[in-house]
């Protein structure tokens, strides 16, 4: 299912043009508008779900999990953060399940 008022469907089915890096039929990866290291990606699933809350097909989930791997080796990246922001509070802001890919720079632990 798609949702037609997300942003992030709209980019995964080519309906708002972006830079793609990486994708296959399930799984579209492409650069965060406001990236927050010198590499930072978005890998999104072609379908529509909010969060990894709502997210229950296991092979989907190893699907996208799949694609961040495909996507940073694509980049070259030797080192890199994965982030699944679940809820707002959380820092969510779009919800249609995302795993950031940020590399380029160090990073701390813990993450604010
Ligand atoms: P969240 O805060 O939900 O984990 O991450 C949402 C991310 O989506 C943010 O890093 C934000 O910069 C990015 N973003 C929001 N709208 C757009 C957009 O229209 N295009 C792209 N490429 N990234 C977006
Ligand atoms: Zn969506």
């Amino acid at each position: 299912m798609k949702d037609k008022n997300c942003i992030f469907c709209k980019i995964a089915n080519g309906d708002i043009p972006v830079e793609p890096v990486w994708e296959n039929d399930k799984v579209f990866a492409f650069k965060d508008a406001n990236p927050q290291a010198p590499v930072h990606v978005l890998v999104v699933p072609k379908e529509h779900y909010a969060s990894i809350k709502e997210l229950d097909d296991k092979e989907l989930m190893g699907e996208l999990l799949n694609g961040v791997k495909l996507t940073a080796q694509k980049l070259g990246l030797s080192d890199y953060r994965t982030i699944l922001n679940t809820g707002e509070s959380a820092g969510q802001t779009v919800f249609h399940i995302h795993f950031h890919i940020m590399a380029g720079r160090d990073f701390t632990w813990p993450p604010g």
